[in-house]
């Protein structure tokens, strides 16, 4: 393998007609999105874009995005996916940081982020296809670049800090599809997948955008996740893989309530990100008649770590097993096994792993030891090997001396019938040092009070883990792939 690109060119080869992007009415074949491609590689190769260049790529899930960015990676260069929302700061930040030499926005996007950061800013129109494309010359063939040359550069907040770039090299990106692809969705030709997860994430971009590339599988786009269109678009494509983080499973789920959906093309869910509410599960399965099945990983590793994988056997509330090819281990603070049947950070090893952080050589080291990298997530592992998150370490809250794990607080809260949406948070408290307080989302017309739902909780865990304040919201506040943002819950009450 050379070039992550090098899979559009086989697949449209092997594939020409096949249907690889589809938003509403407008489709791309696998040789239109091909000769796309090339066309945009041209048009970067002819404005001075060489290998290595860094290329800021700033679009919705629209047609323009795979074309933007399969066309960077073709011409050589490095792609940085950023969040179409972003203010013209965190553009400034993301440009400065990454080095790169120009943005390709949305029409009524504002150059101000681009020229604080001394960017070359450039509109890409999805309306205006001539416009995209531009008249320069198609180049024919993705130039050739070294496994270990960096594809993509994903900021993520990480544990601590400014958002960090993730190097994403050519082969993480192509293995961690083809991983995906073998061992958990198995698509080809025919399969539809939908990508309502954003493809500047790197969930959407590998398990949706990379793996339809790697297979010949058609991605429906949608430019923002509405649960009710996501729906309907399902059930006319007959879609046959759904990929999502939790809060979308939900969305969906309360779409649904007064509406006749027909989902039965459905094959796979997959779900990842955050972890997956037992009840939601149950639910959605039982109203859809389709299996989720959950796995985990990181911008770090490219994301795909584990899954609970469809021919093996699945539990619930576990991330699965290590893909093939994946090793995982629990490791104390001093790197050192984690003594069996006992939680430790859950480090990883293998092709997956990032090359480093872009430009902070320290956070690499700390990240990466002896290859494992360490992910910052407290696991646990059973008897036949599979793995379960127990959170977050950060998330973890020292109340008085005892470790109270939000996500079995949580977990609790959604088996409430009045429950929608529930965040269990650390809050700084003179006694206990954390005191724990619940967010709450209630279904609508509910008139459960915050005693009655302390009750409930008190009644199915140790008391020094029950929620001490209880407050109700109308929404969780949610970060661009719908993952709740505990940090915003914490700095709202801190
Ligand atoms: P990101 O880099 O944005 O993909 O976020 C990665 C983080 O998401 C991980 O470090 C975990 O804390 C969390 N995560 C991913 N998958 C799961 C899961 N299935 N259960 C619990 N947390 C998860």
């Amino acid at each position: 393998m050379t070039n992550l690109a090098a899979n559009l060119a086989s697949t449209a080869e092997k594939h020409p007609d096949a249907l690889a992007i589809k938003l509403d009415d407008f489709t791309l074949t696998y040789a239109q999105l091909r000769d796309a491609v090339a066309k945009f590689a041209g048009r970067l190769v002819a404005r001075g874009i060489r290998p290595g260049d860094r290329i800021a790529l700033s679009q919705p899930n629209l047609p323009t995005f795979p074309v933007i960015f399969y066309g960077a990676l073709w011409a050589g260069a490095t792609v940085i996916p950023m969040n179409p929302l972003f203010k013209p700061r965190e553009i400034t930040y993301y440009l400065e940081d990454s080095g790169a030499s120009v943005m390709f926005g949305m029409p009524g996007d504002g150059p101000r982020g681009a020229q604080d950061a001394g960017v070359d800013f450039e509109v890409v129109d999805p309306a205006d296809q001539a416009g995209l494309l531009g008249d320069a010359d198609p180049l024919p063939q993705p130039v050739d670049r070294a496994d270990d040359d960096t594809a993509v550069i994903l900021y993520t907040s990480g544990t601590t800090g400014r958002p960090k770039g993730a190097e994403l090299t050519h082969h993480n990106l192509d293995d961690n599809a083809r991983m995906v692809h073998q061992q958990l969705v198995q698509t080809g030709p025919g399969d539809v997948i939908m990508g309502c997860l954003p493809l500047f994430h790197v969930f959407g971009l590998t398990c949706g955008l990379n793996t339809s590339v790697v297979s010949g599988a058609a991605l429906t786009l949608i430019p923002r996740f509405e649960p009710g269109k996501v729906l309907e678009i399902m059930q006319r494509d007959r879609t046959t893989i759904l990929q999502g983080v939790p809060t979308m499973y939900n969305a969906m789920l309360l779409a649904a309530a007064d509406q006749e959906v027909d989902l039965s093309a459905l094959r796979t869910c997959c779900s990842g990100g955050a972890s997956m509410p037992g009840e939601v599960m149950r639910k959605f399965e039982e109203r859809f008649g389709a299996q989720i099945l959950e796995g985990y990983g990181l911008s770090e590793t490219s994301p795909v770590a584990s899954f609970n994988l469809p021919d093996r056997p699945r539990k619930v509330g576990s991330i699965g097993l290590p893909l093939q090819g994946v090793e995982m281990r629990l490791a104390q603070p001093d790197g050192s096994d984690a003594p069996e049947g006992e939680i430790g950070e859950l480090a990883i090893r293998g092709d997956l792993i990032m090359k480093g952080y872009w430009g902070r050589p320290e956070a690499t080291q700390e990240a990466i030891r002896d290859g494992w990298f360490f992910s910052g997530d407290l696991a646990r592992r059973d008897e036949d090997g599979y793995y379960y998150i127990v959170d977050r370490a950060k998330d973890m809250i020292i109340r008085g001396g005892y470790n109270v794990y939000p996500r079995e607080v949580e977990e609790v809260l959604y088996e409430h019938p009045d429950v929608v949406e529930a965040a269990v948070v650390g809050v700084p408290h003179e006694h206990y040092g954390e005191e724990v307080a619940a967010y709450v989302v209630r279904t609508p017309g509910s008139s459960t009070d915050a005693e009655a739902l302390t009750d409930y909780v008190k009644e199915r865990v140790a008391a020094y883990k029950y929620p001490r304040t209880i407050t109700f919201v109308e929404a969780l506040p949610k970060g661009a792939t719908g993952k709740i943002l505990k940090r915003e819950l914490r700095t709202t009450t801190g």
